[in-house]
């Protein structure tokens, strides 16, 4: 049976997951900040509300996909004091900390909390098959296993608030070092003369294929778009969160440590709302080459 559902976040990921809960045979009532973004809902059927407090007024259950820590941090503060709203899911990347602070600002209030950060990109989201990594209260998330299963395939990691957000800190690494290191070999195969398509296809064939090799540059860096649909001020804060929770808990990384100097770079050069995949054009441009789509 359908339930009555607060969405709050509506950008490229919630933009496309919230529709998802609507053809599930729920009923939405949205929050963004964007009102062309609620718009969009709105026509396929959602109630737009007025702010995160009306959403927490009206659904027992509120979900949010928001782009950073504080953001998230001031909606779970909202919602603390809304008198309907009795669990709350973050699909957002937010980091162990906040999860745990989040978990208990509502906790003392009796909300339930998740976090259910996600993995898979803008296609994932829209075809339902997102990784969601969900950690929390085991009961709550029985409780809605089936709500989240219209987004993809769960993983419980546990009920310590935050363990979900470590496992998506660690995929979003070693993805974002993905892409750093093809964006490096990609430009030295380019300048010595090797077909950028060809090169692709001979990593895909071999041990250096990644998601980068096999999603991102096909989509977005051979046909020279740059538009995979994740911005390059959200990995930064990925990778930023990633490697202030490993020195925290004194695990060198070394790598990470470089991959977070190239996403500043990236991001001063090319504005945090830049595609992650603009890493590629931050290389050739040091290597002194201009590809063309291929
Ligand atoms: P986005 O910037 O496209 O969307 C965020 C939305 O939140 C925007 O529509 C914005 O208007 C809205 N917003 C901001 N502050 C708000 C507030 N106070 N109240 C209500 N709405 C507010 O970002 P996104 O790419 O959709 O990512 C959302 C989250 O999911 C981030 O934490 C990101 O790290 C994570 N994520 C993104 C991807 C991806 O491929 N894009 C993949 C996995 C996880």
């Amino acid at each position: 049976m359908g339930q009555h559902i607060g969405f709050i976040g509506l950008g490229m990921m919630g933009g496309v997951m919230a529709p998802r809960l609507l053809e599930a045979g729920h009923t939405l009532i949205v929050y963004d900040l964007n009102p062309a973004a609620v718009e969009k809902l709105v026509a396929k059927g959602a109630k737009a509300a007025t702010s995160p407090k009306d959403v927490g007024d009206s659904a027992e259950l509120v979900i949010a996909s928001l782009p950073t820590p504080p953001v998230v941090k001031g909606v779970a503060e909202t919602l603390a004091g809304c008198a309907k709203v009795k669990t709350f899911i973050d699909l957002s990347t937010t980091g162990p900390k906040v999860a745990a602070e989040m978990h208990k600002i509502l906790g003392d209030k009796g909300i339930a909390s998740l976090d259910a950060p996600v993995s898979g990109g803008i296609a994932g989201a829209a075809a339902g098959k997102l990784a969601i990594m969900v950690s929390g209260d085991e009961a709550a998330f029985e409780a809605n296993r089936a709500v989240l299963e219209v987004f993809g395939k769960l993983f419980y990691l546990g009920d310590t608030p935050g363990a979900g957000q470590t496992m998506k800190l660690v995929n979003n690494l070693l993805a974002a070092a993905q892409g750093a290191i093809t964006a490096e070999g990609m430009a030295m195969g380019i300048k010595a003369g090797l077909n950028p398509r060809t090169m692709i296809e001979v990593l895909n064939a071999s041990s250096g294929r990644s998601s980068a090799t096999m999603d991102k540059w096909p989509k977005a860096v051979l046909p020279r778009t740059f538009d995979f649909g994740f911005q390059i001020g959200l990995q930064y804060k990925d990778v930023r969160l990633c490697l202030d929770e490993a020195e925290a808990m004194g695990v060198p990384m070394v790598v990470g440590a470089a991959v977070r100097q190239m996403l500043a770079i990236c991001n001063q050069e090319y504005g945090p709302q830049a595609d992650m995949t603009i890493i590629a054009k931050l290389i050739e441009g040091w290597a002194k080459i201009d590809p063309q789509p291929s």
